[in-house]
């Protein structure tokens, strides 16, 4: 055989082993995430080499679409060069500094920039490594924020039915997604759950901002009851994402807003998930012009290039922390990592394209053509709703999909359509049977209506089964 065709099919040969030899090294020794292991003997993980944009490409060469933003944190795309650069050349100076005694640029910065873009009045920024890790933080804070303002019988929070901030145990004392919390019950203290104003739930004929505020009477009745043995409400602004991205009107935001300041309770908005742009504004409260008194943020902060959050509080808050060391009132939170300067420098270049490329408004014509493409699935016989809020579409499979009449779990519809949509070059990781699309920023036109067409007949494949 000519040598130089020998060499080439050599060459493709360790290409092509590559997929098989790398996930028999990961089984070998990793655990993997929201995974049920033994999953993985018909459906092994995908070895990724590299990502452009919103692709990624396995060791096999076979190119998907993050159609999921990599679990929500990608708004720019994979490798986008704006951010490369940034975290390159933050690496040539500092890569961390412990946060105690010490800060560095990139933090100021990106603090000073965070404070004036979150609703007006948030004047503090407390950073952390993880989307959970600030849910903690804004835990602990209200609680302390009570007892140094003299009153420590406020111990308990108020979440909402199907919410969902993460699976640290704080987090998920205040979570109510049963598949997260059920096994870990005995480890959690008793916090307060109000019915959901998911709108999914409306009845025929009702509007989503009449259920929203229908629904907000169980909130009334809540805050009523327990006020005083209560520190903070903690809702997702307008989806509760990993409950089935289930989205409510913003009017049940104002109404909150209201009732807590009535009942003296604080206000803890999670928009780990749904904040910078995700929702068609910068921060989802701000389609309800409210002000919370801690706002959480992670996921998309650094563009999805590496673990940052944070809790941004009012001065009110900072000010009740903030005595004579005899006092003892200082906040007691750290991890190691903590503003760490590489993530500051993603998240600044994040922060910069922001600002630089009209994103919020160049987000509105994909969620339009977002609206267009998956159109044609309303009325579909096994689609029970097709809902949007900004660049997040939810298409909720049903068994009978006019009396939303749900699938048996056990069927596991959606991960039918995860695996067609794999075969078809697309990460459509669902949310049991809600499959959705929440991709980054920067996917073309003719890339939606690809995924548009391949969840429609993953769909129509799952409902055949
Ligand atoms: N809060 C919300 C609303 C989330 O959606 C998530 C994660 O999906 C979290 C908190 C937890 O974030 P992390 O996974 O970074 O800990």
């Amino acid at each position: 055989m000519d040598d130089r065709l020998y060499a080439l099919r050599r060459i493709l040969y360790l290409v092509l082993m590559r997929n098989s030899s790398l996930v028999r090294r990961d089984l070998r020794v990793l655990w993997h995430p929201c995974t049920q292991m033994k999953d993985h003997e018909d459906l092994p993980p995908i070895p990724i080499r590299s990502g452009s944009g919103v692709w990624v490409e396995d060791f096999d060469g076979h190119r998907y679409i993050d159609a999921i933003s990599s679990w929500w944190v990608n708004l720019f795309g994979h490798c986008n060069a704006r951010i490369n650069t940034a975290v390159a050349s933050q690496l040539s100076s500092l890569e961390h500094v412990i946060l105690a005694g010490f800060t560095h640029e990139p933090i100021i910065e990106l603090s000073e920039r965070l404070v004036a873009t979150a609703p007006a009045g948030l004047g503090h920024c407390f950073y952390a490594d993880s989307g959970s890790a600030a849910v903690e933080i804004a835990i602990k804070m209200s609680l302390h924020y009570w007892r140094n303002r003299g009153r420590p019988e406020r111990t308990r929070f108020i979440g909402l039915g199907n919410g969902y901030h993460g699976e640290t145990l704080g987090a998920l004392s205040v979570s109510d997604v049963d598949l997260y919390r059920r096994t870990y019950e005995p480890l959690m203290p008793s916090h307060i759950t109000v019915p959901s104003p998911d709108c999914y739930f409306r009845e025929p004929g009702e509007s989503c901002p009449d259920y929203s505020r229908r629904m907000f009477q169980h909130m009334h009745r809540a805050l009523e009851q327990h006020a005083d043995e209560v520190c903070a409400v903690i809702v997702e602004p307008l989806v509760q994402c990993a409950g089935g991205m289930r989205m409510y009107d913003p009017v049940y935001l104002q109404l909150l807003r209201k009732a807590c300041d009535e009942h003296e309770v604080l206000l803890i908005a999670d928009e780990i998930a749904v904040g910078f742009g995700r929702t068609g504004t910068m921060f989802a409260c701000e389609q309800a012009g409210i002000r919370p008194d801690i706002l959480c943020a992670g996921k998309g902060l650094t563009g999805g290039y590496l673990p940052l959050s944070v809790c941004l509080t009012t001065d009110e808050i900072y000010s009740a922390f903030y005595a004579g060391y005899a006092e003892q009132r200082a906040f007691l939170h750290s991890h190691s990592y903590t503003g760490n300067a590489l993530a500051c420098a993603a998240a600044l270049a994040t922060l910069d394209i922001f600002r630089d490329d009209d994103v919020l408004n160049h987000n509105r014509s994909l969620a339009r053509h977002m609206a267009q493409a998956v159109a044609p699935l309303t009325g579909h016989p096994h689609v029970g709703e097709v809902r949007q809020t900004g660049m997040i579409v939810a298409i909720e499979m049903a068994k009978d999909g006019r009396g939303r009449k749900p699938y048996n779990w056990m069927e596991r519809r959606g991960r039918t359509v995860y695996r067609y949509a794999l075969e078809h070059g697309a990460i459509l990781r669902p949310l049991g049977d809600v499959i959705y699309l929440m991709p980054p920023y920067v996917i073309q036109p003719d890339e939606i209506d690809r995924l548009a067409a391949i969840a429609a007949e993953g769909i129509d494949l799952a409902s055949e089964a």
